[in-house]
């Protein structure tokens, strides 16, 4: 069974039809890109599939066992992560505290007490180890609140690696950072990638980015799924070119 699957979800949202009929299967260890234009229900979908919405109709699946009413703090528990558009930091925490916070509430909260007696340093050693993945060990103890753009999405991402997800959600990691990061965000999002096999889903507008570094991209369009196929072959679809150009289906 594919790690994720979503099979014919729809959301009304007080009879505003927001997602209709979306149905794509991600591989395990594979990525894929989802573009479409704003409005489209990106971000609605990464909802129906991390739990904060229940889709009204269709199954959201993860290998092959469908989430129903499953919780939020369930699927992270079964290794659903995802980032959020806008920020989630403690602005007035330190860089490792907040990584050190993620990493406590790894896998829904249950740091074993057994395997970890000294749980606080258990915890700060972990966040350090993904402090590093992100390259931020220098800022480990600066002011969160303070960092750049760029910084903060590493550290939302050093977060997200601390709860150790299965399949992550990225929505937008790269929304707002200085082009200086753009390069850097890709590079820790492809060895999240090729290196760990975890599998991931993207929103992303940097359409470069995007293409350089799924395995297949999705198309959104007014709710629905127009096309999921390579890059190349999404390109060079008719149906997805009028999308873009505000002539669609
Ligand atoms: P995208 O992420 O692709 O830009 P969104 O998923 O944020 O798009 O939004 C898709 C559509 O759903 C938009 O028209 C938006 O206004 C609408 N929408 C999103 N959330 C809600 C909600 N809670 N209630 C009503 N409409 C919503
Ligand atoms: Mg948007
Ligand atoms: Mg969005």
């Amino acid at each position: 069974a594919p790690a994720l699957e979503l099979d014919g979800v729809g959301l009304k949202i007080g009879g505003a039809r927001i997602l209709e009929d979306v149905s794509f299967g991600v591989a395990r260890g594979e990525m894929v890109g989802v573009i479409g234009p704003n409005g489209a229900g990106k971000t609605t979908l990464f909802n129906t599939v991390s739990g904060l919405l229940r889709p009204t109709e269709g199954t959201v699946s993860m290998d092959g066992r469908p989430l129903g009413p499953l919780p939020i703090h369930r699927r992270a528990a079964a290794g659903l992560g995802r980032t959020f558009q806008t920020s989630s930091l403690f602005p007035g925490l330190s860089v490792v505290e907040n990584v050190r916070l993620a990493a406590q509430a790894r896998r829904g909260g249950s740091l074993s007490l057994l395997r970890f007696p000294r749980r606080g340093d258990a915890a700060t050693a972990v966040a350090m180890d993904r402090l590093d993945e992100v390259g931020l060990t220098p800022l480990a103890g600066a002011s969160a609140g303070g960092l750049s753009h760029g910084d903060k999405r590493k550290v939302e991402i050093a977060m997200l690696l601390a709860t150790d997800p299965s399949v992550i959600l990225l929505d937008e990691p790269m929304a707002g950072v200085g082009s200086a990061d753009v390069p850097v965000l890709s590079a820790i999002i492809d060895r999240m990638h090729r290196e760990t096999g975890r599998t991931i889903l993207m929103v992303e507008h940097h359409m470069d980015v995007v293409l350089g570094l799924v395995d297949r991209v999705a198309v959104m369009h007014h709710g629905r799924l127009l096309a999921i196929d390579t890059p190349e072959a999404v390109m060079a679809d008719p149906t997805v070119q009028s999308a873009y150009l505000g002539e669609a289906v």
